[in-house]
């Protein structure tokens, strides 16, 4: 058999499609000399930030941009990344209708996301996905849901949606037959109106992205922030409230959360990070994006543990409550 440099290659690559791509990183990381770690948050953050660019109409180009609707949800699963089941309320639709003004001047991202809390909670979510459209014609925007409340969508909202080209993604939380049940229905409807969706199986995944003392309250970490940064997945979450734009989802919501008396005061090292403002040149707003780890990074763990989804109970939500007012 004859072995050339190209056919090693080609059942090598042939090996690691069988096992899993993980494989392939894991033997170059070896040969280079690195824990497989290193070299896969290395090998996906520079990809990551080789995708931020100021383009031709003198845009920050973004892969993904966050916007927030509702800060209330109705689930309340433990470690939820924004801190969710302690808060409440809604964004007001002229407030998002301003941002989305300001911020399609300097941005123009392949993804606008509309999520929570849980986004359908907002009475006004499908005239705003239809503002957000206005402003970003190119650009997939793409409403996020638990899925819970898509069975009260009304049909005359579907097809609205389908016209304007919005999307759904269904971040899936639970596991029970009623729960299914109501995705299987309105999948099934989306495809009947030709709406593009996505299912995640988000409860699959779930990790602590933070730690918690003995009363299941939130504490910050004291971590090297550069590892911190290198585990966490909210760095590829670019979020916006109101007129700043924050690199990570985790600080833009922690920092909301105290000043709503959500969080305790430990928490206060968030506040020195004050994201950038839309009056910054494009530059400085590429600048900031492709800054990396930040000093209050620290307060992320540096490892990540994985756990089974779950969902608080009302006893676990007044204790932390409680401590919070305290
Ligand atoms: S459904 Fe999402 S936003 Fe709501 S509590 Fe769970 S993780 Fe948080
Ligand atoms: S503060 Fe840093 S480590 Fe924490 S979630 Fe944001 S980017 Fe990640």
């Amino acid at each position: 058999m004859k072995f050339s440099l190209k056919s090693i290659r080609q059942r090598f690559g042939k090996i690691c499609r069988k096992f899993g791509y993980g494989i392939k990183d894991r033997v170059v990381a070896l040969c280079l000399g690195q824990s497989f770690h290193a070299y896969r948050y290395t090998k996906e953050y520079k990809n990551w930030l080789s995708r931020f660019a100021v383009t031709a109409e003198n845009k920050v180009h973004i892969p993904n941009i966050e916007f927030y609707l509702a800060y209330g949800c109705n689930l309340k699963c433990a470690f939820c990344s924004n801190l969710n089941p302690y808060r409440q309320g809604i964004v007001s639709k002229d407030e998002l209708f301003d941002s989305f003004g300001i911020w399609s001047q300097k941005i123009q991202p392949d993804e606008v996301r509309l999520l929570g809390g849980e986004t359908l909670l907002h009475p006004h979510y499908a005239e705003i996905a239809v503002v957000a459209r206005k402003f970003w014609r190119t650009s997939r925007i793409v409403i996020y849901t638990n899925g819970i409340l898509l069975s009260q969508i009304h049909n005359e909202t579907l097809q609205r949606m389908a016209n304007e080209k919005i999307e759904f993604r269904i971040s899936k939380h639970l596991t029970n037959k009623s729960y299914n049940q109501i995705i299987a229905d309105a999948t099934k409807r989306f495809r009947s109106f030709g709406i593009s969706y996505v299912i995640g199986n988000d409860y699959k995944h779930w990790s602590k992205i933070y730690k918690t003392d003995q009363n299941g309250m939130p504490i910050p970490s004291d971590s090297n922030p550069s590892v911190a940064h290198s585990v966490c997945s909210s760095k590829y979450c670019i979020t916006i409230i109101a007129d700043t734009l924050y690199k990570c989802s985790f600080i833009a919501n922690f920092r909301l959360a105290l000043t709503e008396g959500a969080l305790s005061k430990d928490w206060n090292a968030v506040l020195s990070h004050n994201g950038i403002s839309a009056s910054a040149s494009q530059e400085d707003i590429l600048a900031y994006l492709r800054s990396g780890y930040t000093k209050e990074c620290s307060v992320c763990p540096d490892k990540i543990e994985k756990i089974h989804a779950s969902q608080l109970s009302i006893e676990d939500l007044k204790r932390i409550r409680q401590i919070v007012t305290q």
